[in-house]
């Protein structure tokens, strides 16, 4: 009997020593889920609601890009509901004022592309002082639509203090320096391939690759997402993989706080 304790005892003793030790474990990285395109003159759309009601039940905290345009004659229950998320810990953020582009091909002039400084200020800082006025708060944070912006945009970003952090800026910055801490985008990481579909295998395949990075921030438009029941689903199963790998949910100001950004 003895004896046979002894071996059980051994045996344990080198199952023990054949798992990876903890301190060579690599933390999981801290996930900003930047999340675009919040109206608040059209009110909830469900795709926000059912994204949202998922995420805090499962106390995932998220950010939520703020179209400035929409709180001209806001819907009340857009405004309660963006509080709301707020009080949650959820970080909302300056993501333009029109979300508009002309042209096409080449030629084409998006909000923070290929207008001018002028009017590439007043679209921010419109922003900004709606998100004051309807909100009562200031911004922290600036992300572009369609992520396209120039030499002008950070010229403009430079004269708003409120803002700190820029999610994602395209200029080089010799062309375009800044003084905001830059959140850099990692093509291969995403919620969406493509735009406006979630891909859960996709995902996984991008996360592996970069998850020896102290941040990824992970792009997506829940008001896509409720066209196909599909869609939500494979979101939900990309948060639930971060969750189960340890991945920490922080917003733009908590990743730059930690040290992530340049
Ligand atoms: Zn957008």
């Amino acid at each position: 009997m003895l004896k046979r304790l002894i071996l059980m005892a051994l045996a344990g003793a080198l199952a023990a020593c054949s798992t990876t030790p903890e301190s060579t474990v690599r933390a999981a990285p801290m996930i900003v889920l930047k999340l675009d395109d919040f109206r608040a003159d059209g009110g909830v759309h469900p795709g926000w609601a059912q994204t949202f009601a998922f995420l805090n039940e499962h106390d995932v905290t998220a950010t939520i890009g703020v179209i400035g345009e929409g709180l001209e004659q806001p819907d009340p229950d857009g405004v309660t509901w963006l509080l709301a998320q707020d009080a949650r810990g959820h970080e909302l953020w300056n993501h333009g004022y029109c979300h508009c582009r002309s042209g096409e091909g080449a030629a084409q002039i998006r909000e923070f592309r290929g207008m001018p400084f002028a009017e590439q200020r007043t679209a921010i800082t419109r922003t900004q002082e709606l998100g004051e006025k309807v909100l009562g708060l200031a911004f922290t944070s600036f992300g572009a639509p369609y992520n396209s912006t120039d030499e002008a945009t950070a010229q403009a970003l430079a004269e708003v203090d409120a803002l700190t952090v820029w999610m994602f800026k395209e200029t080089s910055d010799i062309a375009a320096p800044t003084n905001k801490v830059q959140l850099k985008r990692i093509a291969a990481v995403n919620i969406e391939y493509p735009v406006h579909i979630p891909d859960f295998d996709q995902f996984v395949a991008g996360y592996e690759a970069h998850r020896d990075k102290p941040l990824l921030v992970i792009q997506g438009h829940p008001q896509s997402w409720v066209e196909e029941p599909a869609r939500l689903a494979e979101f939900k199963q990309i948060v639930m993989y971060l969750k189960a790998d340890g991945a920490r949910f922080v917003t733009p100001v908590e990743a730059t706080a930690k040290g992530a950004g340049i």
